[in-house]
């Protein structure tokens, strides 16, 4: 590189070392330009700016010591090690090593200065350091010593945090040197709005805070350095998705309307009718497709508040005015169970739905498909397998999205994308079981509209819930027992904590077989996500018309199936989920007339914490409450599901812990928009790279 070329915009290859092989892995960190080094901030910092006096370590504090060494040798017991004493005249410690060379034993040899740097523990001998990581020095030379705090960044596989720590020095001289710039893309009156003051400063601090900087401010996310970065993340963020609504204002739709004659027919066939909140949400919902413009909207309901009704009215119009509708669940089993609802509901008002799956026999899909770019299919039921390349309609006028924390914002775009043909888009319609705060939503959803049904169909019984500990375990099974024999259905939900699926299976094929010792006489079945798709069909079939009578399942039942007759539920190791999955879980009780009791069979003794949320889910069967609660003592990246789904990636923001910030970042949007709408663009391309990468794939 020349002296003095300026570098903002440049890719990553740019820097001295990186190579098309560093590039990918600098990649995969949300890296692609070099200023885009500068916004990868520190996990955390070490403090390697002072040499700590021996005489004052504590347990658990990480530092830097230097000392003489008095004595090294190699302990031989049930592990080899290499010990080494040294000391600095205040005090004394111990180096222990498992893994060493001779090499090394010789290097520490008596009267050798080290300089060491690791976390203090506290051994048999006294306090002691793990592989510290040493070097010799010389005793007579003054200490050289770092002099802001050492930034310790996220990195990953194959990107070590030396090399990384080394590209982001060469991105923080070019900063310093002006050749990269980092412009203040906010105006002055929304800086003052939020309160913040100028970015390149805070990110220098950031990355080299000065010694006697308050670690713990900075762990929480407190400093105003890291609160300047935040909020105009979440500012970009936040414009970002209204950007996207306003683009979608633009896409042109059929305007939709319901045919009278017909949706009386189906109101009238169902054998209920429709609550207050249902009836609301849906004259919201034909209100948006009778426009020729896109709609967008999000529809909210507790489990259990007849979304998918609603969700048929919708459709039911847009097949009224001649086009076809689509619905995608996340998962086969769903996908199914709305097939069957759909299928029963329309066929009688002589409508054609067909079941989309990636499972079925070649010949049959082709058939499928042929009849829905023939338009003879009016709504088509599948999962993502709907929206494969070959999938075509012949005029698809809506999309319903169900159960939508399972899909990302980015699927959403796809979506969105895929249904259009660059003149018409479809109308969308999401629906989610989610109870997010109003604030939160604003923010996640903002490029959505919002309808909430807020009101579950009459004569449910609420679901009482107990809390059990697992040395009742016997009793709990007892009663399980009498209820089954006495018709009642039951779930038997085992969790795990590990993420991994064939643990969670393996926990439930154990516990399935303990029932089935225990309870000979009942008909036993079981579901886990390892199982085939159809074998797991078959099973829920089973249980659906009665013939299995306990299921003993995985967190695989957790999104909306529906099994009326099911009204008890036991939940194994509850304090392992978050609220808002609990309480999906036990929404699968509770649908019927009979009452229905969730238990709560808890492990060993509970933390405060893990009391107050299973003492929220007994107070309370309101999804909003266990929500707002859930945030409290959760976080927004769980009820969210971003952790699952990446909905929500920020570099420096975090929702939950950031919250309170939310209601200034939506004001400061709207300044933006109105006063301010050429500094956006720029705003958004600086923080949501990934998301723009995604959407222009
Ligand atoms: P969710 O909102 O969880 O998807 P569903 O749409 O599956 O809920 O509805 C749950 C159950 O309630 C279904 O059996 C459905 O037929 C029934 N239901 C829906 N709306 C009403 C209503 N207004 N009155 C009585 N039952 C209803
Ligand atoms: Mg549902």
């Amino acid at each position: 590189m020349s002296a003095r070329e300026v570098v903002t915009g440049q890719p990553v290859q740019y820097l001295k070392g990186v190579g098309p092989r560093v590039a990918e892995k600098l990649a995969r960190l949300g890296i692609h330009q070099v200023e885009d080094l500068l916004f990868h901030l520190p996990l955390r910092y070490e403090d390697r700016t002072r040499i700590v006096s021996m005489g004052a370590l504590r347990p658990g504090e990480s530092v830097v010591v230097q000392g003489e060494i008095q004595l090294t040798d190699i302990r031989f017991g049930r592990r080899r090690m290499l010990l080494s004493r040294i000391s600095d005249g205040t005090g004394s410690l111990m180096l222990r090593f498992f893994h060493f060379s001779n090499a090394q034993k010789e290097q520490l040899a008596r009267g050798v200065t080290l300089r060491c740097y690791g976390e203090v523990r506290k051994g048999a001998q006294g306090l002691e350091l793990i592989h510290p990581e040493y070097q010799r020095v010389d005793p007579q030379a003054t200490p050289e010593v770092e002099e802001s705090l050492t930034a310790i960044y996220p990195v990953t596989e194959g990107l070590h945090q030396l090399s990384l720590r080394q590209l982001i020095n060469q991105a923080i001289e070019l900063l310093r040197e002006g050749r990269l710039q980092l412009a203040q893309l906010l105006p002055e009156s929304i800086r003052t709005e939020l309160g913040i003051d100028d970015i390149r400063d805070a990110v220098l601090y950031l990355h080299r805070p000065p010694p006697d900087v308050s670690l713990q401010q900075l762990e929480e996310g407190r400093h105003p350095a890291q609160r300047a970065l935040i909020l105009e993340e979440l500012l970009a963020h936040q414009l970002g998705l209204q950007r996207l609504r306003l683009e979608a204002d633009t896409h042109r739709a059929p305007p939709l309307v319901p045919d009278d004659t017909l949706q009386a027919r189906f109101l009238d066939g169902l054998g209920f009718s429709l609550t207050g909140a249902q009836q609301r949400v849906c004259t919201e919902i034909l209100a948006d497709m009778a426009r020729g413009t896109a709609m967008q909207r999000l529809v909210q309901g507790d489990v259990g508040s007849g979304k998918t009704v609603v969700a048929a009215v919708a459709a039911l119009a847009a097949i009224a005015s001649g086009h076809q509708a689509a619905i995608m669940a996340p998962t086969e089993l769903l996908a199914e169970q709305h097939f069957r609802n759909f299928d029963t509901w329309f066929m009688a008002l002589g409508i054609s739905c067909a079941f989309l799956s990636g499972r079925q026999p070649a010949a049959r899909r082709r058939e499928t498909l042929a009849a829905l770019a023939a338009g003879e299919i009016k709504l088509a039921v599948g999962t993502h397998a709907l929206f494969q390349d070959e999938v075509v309609f012949q005029r698809l006028g809506l999309v319903i999205i169900d159960e939508q924390h399972r899909f990302g914002v980015h699927q959403r775009l796809a979506l969105r994308e895929k249904g259009g043909d660059g003149a018409h888009w479809p109308h969308q319609l999401i629906m989610t079981a989610t109870p997010i705060p109003r604030t939160l939503a604003r923010t996640a959803y903002a490029d959505l509209d919002y309808s909430v049904i807020d009101e579950l169909p009459p004569g449910r019984t609420p679901v009482e819930t107990v809390a059990i500990s697992d040395a009742r375990r016997d009793e709990v099974v007892a009663r399980l027992h009498r209820a089954c024999r006495e018709g009642r259905q039951a779930y038997w939900v085992c969790t795990l904590i590990e993420e991994s699926e064939s643990l969670q299976a393996q926990a439930a094929e154990d516990t399935a077989t303990q029932l089935r010792e225990a309870l000979g006489d009942l008909r036993i079945g079981l579901v886990h996500g390892r199982m085939k798709p159809a074998d797991k069909e078959a099973v829920m079939a089973a249980f659906k018309v009665g013939e299995i009578q306990l299921l003993v399942a995985t967190t695989v039942i957790e999104v909306g199936v529906d099994v009326p007759n099911a009204s008890l539920m036991v939940i194994e190791n509850p304090e392992r989920l978050g609220l808002a999955q609990l309480h999906q879980l036990r929404g699968r009780v509770g649908r019927g007339s009979t009452a229905s009791t969730c238990v709560l069979l808890y492990h060993g003794g509970l933390s405060q914490r893990a009391r107050e949320r299973l003492a929220a889910l007994r107070e309370t069967n309101d999804g909003f409450l266990i929500a707002e609660k859930d945030l409290q003592l959760r976080g927004a990246g769980e009820l969210l599901g971003t952790r699952q789904s990446g909905m929500v990636r920020m570099k420096v923001a975090d929702l939950e812990r950031d919250m309170e910030y939310l209601p200034r970042v939506q004001k400061a949007a709207a300044l933006m928009l109105r006063d301010h709408a050429q500094a956006i663009e720029p705003l958004i391309r600086r923080w949501l790279v990934e998301a723009e990468r995604v959407r222009h794939a």
